[in-house]
């Protein structure tokens, strides 16, 4: 695969995802760091929206419940380069019915080369950085030289 440098913009879009048993971190950690976020673009599956945007009031674009196909947005946006961070706190104790696509969408960022944070430790590490707030050269896989190899 042949990789090409981007710029993640100082202001970052940012997807929030997370299970049901994961939700309380989510909105705690949303409240303890609302002022960070605010100066973001902020994407969230469903449901994580709804209960993150009722308690800190942050501007949210809610995408279709994660069950319902929103983690496979969420992928979707990461490919189109829409999303530049990934804040996901899987349930390591529940088995989902949309397990698939929770893979799916740790592979896709994974390929897309997006950080993610899948713990309260790791969104306050993330946020900690000070190139959270600053522009960043992050490789992505060059499609079109990956065309070309292929055909
Ligand atoms: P939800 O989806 O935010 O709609 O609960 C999250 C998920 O289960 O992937």
């Amino acid at each position: 695969m042949h990789y090409k440098q981007i710029t993640l913009p100082a202001n970052k879009s940012i997807a929030l995802v997370a299970h049901d048993n994961k939700k309380p971190d989510i909105v705690r950690w949303c409240e303890n760091h609302t002022e960070d976020l605010k100066k973001h673009t902020l994407y969230a599956t469903g449901t994580t929206g709804t209960v993150i945007s009722q308690a800190t009031g942050l501007e949210i674009n809610k995408l279709i419940s994660g069950p319902l196909g929103g983690d496979q947005q969420v992928g979707s946006l990461i490919t189109e380069g829409k999303v530049d961070f990934l804040i996901f706190f899987w349930d390591p104790f529940e088995p989902m019915p949309h397990d698939p696509d929770v893979k799916a969408l740790l592979r896709i960022a994974a390929v897309w080369n997006v950080p993610v944070a899948c713990n309260i430790i790791s969104a306050d590490f993330m946020v900690a950085s000070p190139l959270f707030n600053q522009e960043f050269q992050r490789s992505v896989p060059d499609y079109e030289s990956y065309m070309k190899s292929r055909t």
